[in-house]
């Protein structure tokens, strides 16, 4: 394929539009959300970039310490990665250098090694955003980054959705045409380090060195990696998938994937875990079920983040659920709650706080709890508005998928009511849907789930 059809590929976006520089030495792939070497159509891009101009690949990856919101939790799970990320590059012929702060800059690299060209993969969020800005004002060669984290680019979806059932026809309209697999084609010129071009070893622990928010310890419970992802993929196919649309809203079973993290850091692509679901011998019900979280609401978070620019705050809200709050600010909120509280674990509530603990103790809470867990954080602050940060703060800080548009979607669902319908009137809530601790413990043995968090806290103990 020539430069210019690639070019044209929907998930690509030329950040300057100046050609490849027939004099630069390589391609480089500044790899920053897509960590990973299968399935990484951004990788894929560099790959078929480097074979068309006869020049070798390498891929700079440098996490920097300062993403807002991110602690030694997620930087623990990011680094367990990086030794699957280093070996399958090598199986592709694709050079790999790892840096990190304060050697991190791309612009330092690129003056090092002379690519003709870079080539990023995307991320909705602001902050990574901005650093991709920042990055095609300062390089001297083109810049190209690739949607590589969703089945169906998001630029297709021109705006923001309202609701899945907007959303989902256009969805499943263009995904034939994104749901084929990916073939892992290898560099044809393999990259030679130069012998002073400097690189952190992926096997050695690097998180010790860098300069970090350290006050959440990491969990056990968890290994980062393509290879790990692969293996829980391959478990949750064969023995859970078929149970999914019963077992999926009962946190006390082991009833979902847990893949949440491991499509947060881009250890495995949806599109992988798609094709696994879609081979398994599952009834077609579950298959659909999956799917339907896995693309239509992933992709319609995705596409939330992308185009309202206000997904981290409660000002994201849609006019109906203004007009509801506008009316019940002045509401009486008989159990108010400061944010230690909420921290600790210390309200009423045992559902809630079992929900809290889950996700402070292991880095990871079920569905169904983070949505009673968001609910109450509004009806226990002081304002929508304290309520949605002190939610957003929570999740971020601990849970190893936090800093996700699914985050920011679900919090924007369960406290304004984004994506939602208008429900019935209720004190604080207006319209925005209410859960209560008794109407959830019906959907679930909610004892067996709190019995068994207790039961982790005792081992954590
Ligand atoms: C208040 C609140 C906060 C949330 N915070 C996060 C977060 O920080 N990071 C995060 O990844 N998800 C978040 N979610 C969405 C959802 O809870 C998790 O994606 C899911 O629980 C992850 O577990 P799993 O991988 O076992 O999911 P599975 O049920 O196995 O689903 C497979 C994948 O589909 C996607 N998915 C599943 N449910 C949803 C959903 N409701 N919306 C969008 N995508 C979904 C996820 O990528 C998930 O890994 C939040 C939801 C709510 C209500």
């Amino acid at each position: 394929m020539g430069i210019t059809k690639l070019s044209l590929n929907p998930r690509i976006t030329v950040r300057t539009s100046a050609a490849p520089d027939p004099e630069g030495k390589c391609v480089v792939y500044w790899m920053q959300r897509a960590q990973r070497a299968l399935d990484n159509p951004a990788l894929d891009t560099a790959v078929e970039l480097g074979n068309e101009l006869g020049k070798p690949v390498v891929a700079f990856l440098a996490p920097a310490p300062f993403c807002p919101h991110a602690n030694l939790r997620h930087y623990s799970f990011l680094a367990s990665g990086i030794p699957d990320i280093a070996e399958d590059l090598s199986r592709r012929n694709v050079g790999f250098v790892l840096r990190t702060y304060p050697d991190h800059s791309l612009i330092k690299f690129c003056e090092q090694v002379g690519p003709a060209i870079v080539i990023g993969d995307e991320n909705p969020l602001r902050e990574a955003e901005r650093w991709r800005v920042r990055a095609s004002q300062q390089l001297s060669v083109p810049l190209w980054t690739v949607d590589a984290d969703v089945v169906v680019p998001s630029r297709l979806l021109g705006k923001e959705h309202y609701a899945a059932r907007t959303i989902r026809p256009r969805l499943q309209e263009l995904l034939p045409q994104f749901l084929s697999p990916r073939r892992a084609v290898k560099a044809r010129i393999p990259w030679k380090k130069p012998r002073t071009l400097q690189s952190l070893s992926a096997h050695d622990d690097h998180t010790a060195r860098w300069s970090l928010e350290r006050s959440v310890s990491p969990v056990e419970n968890w290994q980062g990696g393509t290879k790990q992802a692969l293996r829980i993929l391959t478990e949750f196919v064969n023995r859970r998938l078929q149970d999914y649309p019963e077992d999926r809203n009962h946190p006390e079973l082991p009833g979902t994937s847990r893949l949440s993290p491991y499509l947060h850091f881009g250890h495995l692509g949806p599109l992988t875990i798609a094709h696994a679901v879609l081979a398994a011998s599952a009834p077609a019900a579950a298959k659909q079920a999956f799917l339907e979280q896995l693309i239509i609401r992933r992709e319609l978070s995705v596409n939330f983040v992308r185009y309202n620019s206000h997904y981290d705050s409660f000002v994201c809200l849609e006019p109906w659920a203004d007009r509801s709050f506008a009316q019940h600010s002045a509401d009486r909120r008989p159990i108010l709650y400061s944010e230690e509280q909420l921290e600790q674990a210390e309200t009423h509530d045992p559902l809630w706080n079992a929900a809290q603990k889950q996700m402070v103790l292991t880095g990871w809470m079920h569905n169904y709890v983070r949505m009673y867990w968001a609910k109450k954080i509004l009806e226990w602050s002081p304002s929508v508005a304290t309520g949605y940060q002190r939610a957003i703060w929570l999740n971020d800080r601990y849970e190893l998928d936090g800093r996700d548009p699914n985050g920011y979607a679900g919090i924007a669902w369960a406290i304004v009511g984004k994506h939602d319908r208008p429900w019935f009137e209720r004190p604080i809530f207006g319209q925005v849907r209410y859960m209560s601790y008794a109407s959830t413990s019906k959907k679930f043995d909610s004892h067996q789930y709190i019995e068994k968090v207790r039961q982790l806290e005792a081992s954590h103990v």
